[in-house]
């Protein structure tokens, strides 16, 4: 069977978007709002300068417009906005180059305001649009910012399906004759997902569709939907970009390049026009060049804009540089008059039929990068910062991570690294070789060598008899023998034995058991030579003392590479002052000899004496000093109750 959709191809064309009287003729360009107004203009100016229409991304606004006289109902958008009505107004959920939100379900998607994420429901949002009467409206849809899985993409298909029909449903029964004209928005997915979603759409009142919102490049769609608009949301970044997007069926683009350039001092200086250049042309003058500090001339003197025909470079520079705001304006007046000539010539050689042509000639006439930014523009506000490749950070924050190596040197973080002001440090060397054969350790990322060292590591826990460990060393190799007939077999074996070494090594190092110890010294010479180390100070007469260490003599024996240790709050003063421990029991877990988790009392287990295990495990989960969970006992519903659990400390016990 044809693929329908493949029979009429992309290409450049010309038509008209009619929306609310206005008629745009197309191909042409809309302007992203910021915060509800045109960047750089005052109403005047912006209706001087013939911007055919805006973008207006409702989560930029949604907490401002609480308090507005929209939400009263004395008030539409193009009044709160000063936006002439000459200007047409697209109304979207998210703003332009929305920031990264992923979540969405059947009834809202997670949009980013000025006060943090927030669910717009379909509900909302459709009766936000009553009130704010746009000219067209993109329906709600889920767009996530990063790649879509399998399973959300033929979701985020219905759900737009079905956010459009309770849209159309809504202004069916209003009957306004003021409705706003339907955008349905279609997502950046393989032909196998749009196919059936045509297919539903045509099911639909099509009819009130006034254009389609491509998230990504725009795609042939089947023939009956052929004559309706087709806009863009894909970014634009150059007039390379904008003749791509032409040539792929592109019908409006919105674009913040005209505002880019502004905002970097930069003019547009491109043409459609085709001139006989012989070198190659610059797309953009940057204004901010000392370069035009005495030239008289205008930016470009065949252009008609305001700007061009009243003032010179010069003047343009001595604005930039005194920072004066109308600097901007005149170059955000000059920017959209050049972009308006550039497409109402593309018009014009779509209709001659030589747009491919003229387009060849442009990509050879000019370059297609900007001059270099020499300066910031009047403002960086955040939302306009490039969030995806953030720079980092020119003033480093005061502190820093437990486990950065450079903090171990500041006792203030609570770590009990031993640094070179101590006698130690040797120590710590010459155990360092042990303490590296703890991390390379691999057992954990194979399920089959990692149970079976786990059974291991159980019998020998309990056996002080060295004959009796190697029997079932062979025992187990033979059972891995019968178990695994893959390529890896050898490579397992030889991982399994080594993996048994280490279980000895660490039975000789008395993890394996919940060791006592009576001297501090010891307890800071485990925190180096063991990877993993948790350390629990008591006190004898203690009762949930007792309980605690019940539970840690199981962890003990079940998470064998983790040393657990045991020692009297009393004969540990040094320790018990830096840790500042006023209650007990206390339990601290050291990672690479740096503290990672500290738990005083039961407070953080439920405040009860009957926890589970499990408690305490997960929580040792989450601080790294143990590596994975074993057993099959976890399943989510009791972690995240675990994970939940919080009240204050008041049954726990003082010691002091
Ligand atoms: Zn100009």
């Amino acid at each position: 069977m044809v693929n329908p959709m493949i029979q009429n191809q992309l290409k450049a064309r010309t038509s008209r978007f009619l929306s609310k009287g206005a008629i745009i003729p197309t191909p042409n360009f809309f302007i992203p709002l910021s915060k509800g107004t045109i960047p750089h203009l005052t109403p005047e100016n912006a209706e001087h300068s013939s911007i055919p229409g805006v973008f207006f991304g409702l989560e930029e606004c949604l907490d401002e417009l609480a308090n507005s006289a929209i939400a009263k109902g004395k008030s539409r958008l193009e009044d709160w906005i000063a936006i002439s009505a000459s200007v047409s107004t697209i109304l979207s959920p998210r703003r332009f180059r929305p920031l990264k939100s992923v979540s969405a379900s059947d009834s809202d998607i997670s949009i980013v305001t000025s006060g943090g994420v927030k669910k717009l429901t379909s509900e909302l949002y459709n009766s936000l649009v009553t009130k704010l009467q746009p000219d067209a409206v993109i329906t709600l849809n889920d767009n996530p910012t990063s790649k879509p899985g399998v399973k959300r993409r033929p979701k985020m298909i219905s759900r737009n399906l079905n956010w459009a029909k309770e849209f159309l449903h809504k202004q069916l029964e209003q009957e306004r004759a003021n409705a706003p004209d339907i955008i349905f928005p279609i997502p950046d997915l393989p032909n196998t997902y749009l196919i059936p979603m045509f297919d539903k759409l045509k099911e639909l009142d099509f009819g009130h569709i006034k254009a389609f919102a491509f998230f990504g490049q725009p795609v042939a769609v089947p023939t009956e939907f052929d004559s309706i608009p087709r806009i863009s949301l894909a970014p634009v970044e150059t007039p390379h970009d904008i003749l791509d997007a032409l040539e792929n069926g592109t019908d409006i683009f919105v674009t913040d390049l005209v505002t880019k350039c502004t905002d970097a001092g930069i003019a547009l200086a491109f043409n459609f026009k085709n001139s006989e250049s012989e070198v190659k042309l610059q797309i953009g003058i940057n204004m901010f060049d000392i370069s035009h500090e005495t030239n008289m001339s205008p930016i470009l003197d065949d252009c008609t804009c305001i700007c061009c025909r009243r003032y010179s470079r010069a003047y343009i520079r001595h604005l930039l540089s005194a920072h004066e705001l109308v600097a901007w304006e005149l170059l955000q007046l000059h920017n959209i008059h050049v972009l308006n000539s550039f497409m109402s010539d593309i018009r014009a050689s779509i209709n001659k039929g030589s747009f491919s042509s003229n387009k060849e000639r442009f990509l050879i006439q000019y370059v297609n990068t900007y001059p270099e930014q020499q300066a910031l523009g009047p403002r960086r506000r955040g939302y306009q910062l490039d969030m995806t490749d953030s720079l980092p950070l020119s003033n480093r924050p005061p502190w820093k991570k437990l486990d950065d190596d450079s903090a171990s040197a500041n006792t203030k973080t609570g770590s009990i690294v031993v640094t070179s002001q101590t006698p130690l440090k040797l120590e710590a060397d010459t155990t360092k070789a042990a303490a590296d054969t703890f991390q390379t350790r691999s057992a954990n990322e194979d399920q089959v060598v990692g149970e079976l060292v786990d059974a291991f590591a159980a019998k020998v826990s309990t056996t002080n008899d060295k004959d009796s460990d190697s029997e079932l060393e062979e025992e187990l190799l033979e059972a891995l023998d019968e178990l695994d007939d893959t390529a890896y077999r050898s490579e397992r074996m030889q991982q399994l034995k080594e993996e048994f070494e280490l279980v000895q090594r660490c039975k000789l190092q008395n993890h394996m058991n919940l060791f006592t110890v009576e001297n501090e010294k010891d307890v800071m010479e485990m925190t180096v030579k063991s990877e993993c180390v948790v350390i629990h100070f008591f006190h004898p007469d203690f009762k949930r003392c007792k309980i605690l260490d019940n539970h840690l003599e199981k962890l003990a024996k079940k998470y064998w590479e983790t040393k657990f240790v045991r020692i009297e709050a009393a004969s540990a003063p040094f320790l018990v002052t830096k840790f500042s421990l006023k209650v007990l029991p206390a339990l601290l877990c050291f990672k690479d000899s740096v503290l990672v988790d500290k738990l005083i009392g039961f407070s953080d287990l439920g405040n009860t004496d009957n926890f589970d295990t499990a408690a305490i495990e997960f929580r040792f989960k989450k601080s790294g000093v143990i590596k994975r969970l074993k057993g099959n006992e976890y399943s989510y519903n009791n972690l995240s109750k675990i994970e939940h659990i919080s009240s204050s400390d008041e049954d726990s016990d003082f010691f002091e």
